[in-house]
């Protein structure tokens, strides 16, 4: 017999694609926030998120008659036909990310929006089908996702230890830190304090942060970047080649401020590693694309973190040889023997 599923179903059916695990779930309410223009993100978790993952931002709200469609499964704010899909310039817009989490967790969500006088908040002790019950809450939105995978033990026993768990929340906090600056962050778990980011102006503010996530050593062993060429800039930082890893546990490769783990991205990069580096070391980098957003495609995958760029031959050249180059210009020069 052939049946339509029911809509909690099908979430739960999504919700293994987009938020198999608490790291999952931490990026995904943390884009909205950055979606709705947040200065300002903090992050609560505790028991490596399998108890609470709670977001608090200062962005522009849901207004009341919103909530329930923030929770509805393809409703976005974010693109209305296909033409916007070809130039998406917001981190989600896929609808699928609330309802998602929502059907595998306890899910409270409070927010307030500009115009409004007071917040408003749904689910948690009551049904989320329920009407919105006034709340205290400044401008900007807090969700508190509860128990996730209560009720689909099969993914809750997948579950890796709380340490396991939490490490995976803090790279992700990480990889969104490091693409957001100007965006203060705080990370606490079961009430430890992990990190506190004030937004950064300038040079000094950037570097700080970027000791505090990638340590004393990357800052010590990198050298900055900055090139454009092709109508593309290409910039961060480079860790020298003696600052050679034995994992691939510093690459970060953003593109137009997402990051990405792009396989062609990433063997550009260790080719242009390829000559000063052993091939059983992973090169460390902290990098950032700027391309036309009509020239790469980002609804590959529903994590989001696949591309597809429309010449992927001009960026991986662009990256290879701005790299290599880099590279090259740091090697002490070939002694050269001269006509006098
Ligand atoms: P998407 O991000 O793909 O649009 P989501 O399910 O993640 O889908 O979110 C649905 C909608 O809820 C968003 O389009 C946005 O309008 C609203 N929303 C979610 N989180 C926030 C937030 N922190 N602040 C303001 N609006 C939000
Ligand atoms: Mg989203």
């Amino acid at each position: 017999m052939i049946r339509i599923l029911p809509d909690v179903l099908v979430n739960q059916i999504a919700a293994g694609e987009v938020v198999e695990r608490p790291a999952a779930v931490v990026k995904e309410l943390v884009e909205n926030s950055l979606d709705a223009g947040a200065r300002s993100i903090e992050i609560e978790v505790e028991q490596g998120g399998s108890a609470l993952i709670r977001i608090r931002d200062d962005g522009r709200g849901i207004s009341r008659d919103e909530l329930p469609l923030a929770l509805t499964r393809h409703a976005t704010s974010k693109i209305a036909e296909l033409d916007d899909l070809e130039r998406v310039a917001t981190l989600g817009f896929r609808g699928e990310a609330l309802p998602s989490i929502l059907s595998v967790s306890r899910l409270k969500l409070v927010s307030r929006s500009a115009e409004a006088a007071h917040a408003w908040e749904i689910g948690g002790a009551g049904d989320v089908e329920g009407a919105a019950r006034p709340a205290a809450h400044p401008q900007g939105t807090s969700i508190e996702v509860r128990d996730l995978f209560f009720n689909t033990p099969a993914r809750r026993k997948f579950l890796k230890s709380e340490a396991t768990e939490f490490r995976q929340i803090q790279q992700a906090v990480s990889r969104l830190a490091l693409s957001r600056f100007d965006v203060g962050w705080a990370l606490r778990h079961n009430k430890r304090r992990v990190y506190e980011f004030v937004p950064a102006a300038g040079e000094e503010g950037r570097l700080a942060r970027l000791r505090e996530i990638c340590g004393e050593e990357f800052l010590a062993q990198s050298v900055a970047m900055d090139e454009s060429r092709l109508g593309m800039r290409l910039h961060g930082w480079v860790g020298l080649p003696s600052f050679a890893r034995t994992q691939a546990d510093l690459q970060y490769l953003y593109v137009n401020g997402r990051l990405v783990r792009d396989r062609l991205m990433g063997f550009a990069l260790r080719r242009a590693f390829a000559d000063v580096m052993h091939s059983t070391h992973y090169p460390a980098y902290v990098l950032y694309l700027e391309i036309d957003p009509a020239a790469v495609d980002v609804n590959v995958h529903p994590q989001k973190t696949e591309v597809r760029f429309r010449d992927a031959t001009r960026v991986h050249d662009l990256l290879f040889a701005a790299v290599h180059q880099l590279l090259r210009r740091l090697r002490p020069e070939p002694e050269h023997h001269h006509q006098v």
